[in-house]
């Protein structure tokens, strides 16, 4: 398994525990492992593993991974099989909607997207500007 998988997989777990970070009360370590198939997520609360999920990969994504693509494979199992599991609520809540955020792959860039109106809200990773308002202006 390339190098570069594990490295682009490191990275996309690092953008999607700032944000689960920046805008839970969670705080557990969440660390990528590369597995026959493809690739999987594992949640570890004071060193102890909690819970992993994972999902095969197609044979471009091991070879030449995209970190867009491989960001969003996994901030989409963190998101449903995570997240929403611990906190029983929509995550991340779409500031427009009820609805959570689905992440999507947006002009080559990992994002989180209303799924009803296409609307990018913010990179992922950076959930925490979008939350506290880039523009400081609010209500
Ligand atoms: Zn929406």
């Amino acid at each position: 398994m390339s190098a570069d998988l594990e490295e682009v997989a490191a990275g996309a777990c690092a953008r999607v525990r700032r944000d689960v970070l920046a805008t839970t009360r969670l705080t557990d370590d969440i660390v990528p492992r590369l597995t026959p198939e493809g690739i999987e997520y594992v949640v570890t609360r004071l060193g102890v593993p909690i819970g992993s999920r994972g999902v095969a990969l197609r044979d471009e994504d091991r070879i030449s991974p995209s970190a867009g693509a491989i960001t969003v494979l996994l901030a989409d199992l963190i998101q449903h099989y995570y997240v929403i599991d611990e906190l029983w609520e929509a995550w991340p809540k779409c500031p427009a909607h009820e609805h959570p955020l689905e992440a999507a792959v947006v002009k080559n860039e990992a994002v989180w997207r209303c799924p009803a109106d296409g609307s990018a809200w913010a990179p992922i990773g950076e959930l925490g500007s979008l939350r506290s308002g880039r523009s400081g202006e609010r209500g």
